[in-house]
């Protein structure tokens, strides 16, 4: 959000989301595109923009919340009477939206739910027909809007087909396909691409990232997945290390959660496909990659993944498997770079 110096905590967004305010003809926005490139962050800001008391007038600012009107300090606080969040329990803490004034988290082995239950969705229906506290907007932000359950999505369909008056909505979606089409063609579409590498790179400086060009190419170009993975433990040097690491039969990875390690060797396996077929690799500095010269033996390795990535989230034994990917990139490896002579 913004904050009183007026500056955009991802600074890739100043784009996006003057354009966003710009063009913004329905009550209803989908901000739709990858991951890990700020889709929460711009629905927050334009949020925050619309219920902003003394939207900024400048030049390449217009329209953005001021970050220091009454609404402002309220949204910074989390506590806008004009403003709902439907979020799923599982992504709160992350978020910075962790319900401290609630019910104390209860002590049970049930991990906290991926939906947005149906639940939360009539609680925004009483917030959509109460009137607007401070007179302006009022806004719901749905993040990420494919976590809505089927019956949750019903819910919401009902109040995005009768607007009531200065209700808003900002849905954000990496996975826009797998949305209601009902819900879909309610709303207007904002897309939110890849940011330039310049800011990306500066902005994970900023962050006490190392190596942050190596890990903006790992995360493919995602900044916020960029500083993820540092923040989990990975190390440039690390990443550059794995094809050698591939190539002498090491199981690396070790200590990562199964369902990113097996991603990493899938774009370990897409890189060694590229430069099969004479293309430049994605996610990995060219110089630390073999050079493979067949794609065979590198297409069956890259099924044998995507059959481990359909399961990652319930391995039967996770070292066995990680050694059996290993092993079988090894050999696809060696297939692939057959010596002459
Ligand atoms: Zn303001």
């Amino acid at each position: 959000m913004v904050g009183p110096d007026q500056q955009l905590p991802l600074p890739w967004l100043a784009r996006p989301l003057s354009q966003a305010l710009a063009t913004a003809r329905s009550h209803a926005l989908l901000v739709q595109g990858p991951a890990g490139v700020g889709q929460f962050d711009l629905a927050m800001l334009l949020g925050q923009a619309w219920l902003c008391e003394t939207p900024l007038q400048d030049a390449g600012r217009q329209g953005w919340a001021c970050g220091n009107c009454a609404s402002c300090h309220l949204f910074q606080s989390h506590t806008h009477p004009d403003f709902m969040l439907l979020l799923p329990e599982a992504l709160r803490e992350q978020l910075g939206w962790a319900a401290d004034s609630e019910a104390p988290v209860k002590e049970s082995k049930t991990k906290p739910s991926r939906e947005i239950k149906v639940d939360a969705v009539r609680a925004m229906l009483s917030f959509a027909q109460a009137t607007s506290a401070r007179g302006r907007a009022k806004v719901v932000v749905v993040y990420p809007a494919e976590a809505l359950n089927t019956v949750a999505a019903n819910a919401l369909l009902k109040t995005l087909e009768e607007p009531a008056g200065v209700l808003r909505f900002v849905l954000a979606s990496t996975a826009p396909e797998a949305l209601l089409p009902t819900i879909r063609s309610r709303c207007q579409p904002v897309p939110l691409a890849l940011p330039d590498t310049a800011p990306s790179l500066q902005w994970l400086k900023a962050q006490g990232v190392e190596g942050p060009e190596i890990l903006l190419a790992a995360a493919g170009g995602r900044p916020q997945e960029a500083r993820d993975w540092f923040e989990a433990g990975l190390r440039a040097s690390a990443w550059q290390q794995l094809p050698q690491r591939l190539a002498r039969g090491e199981v690396a990875l070790g200590d990562w959660p199964q369902p990113r390690a097996i991603d990493a060797l899938q774009r370990l396996c897409h890189d060694l496909l590229r430069l099969a077929h004479g293309a430049a690799p994605s996610y990995f500095p060219a110089d630390s990659l073999p050079k493979p010269k067949l794609a065979a033996p590198l297409h069956a390795w890259d099924a044998q993944l995507r059959r481990a990535a359909r399961h990652a989230e319930h391995p039967l034994n996770a070292g066995l498997l990680m050694e059996s990917l290993f092993a079988q990139g090894q050999q696809a490896l060696r297939e692939a770079m057959p010596r002459r002579g």
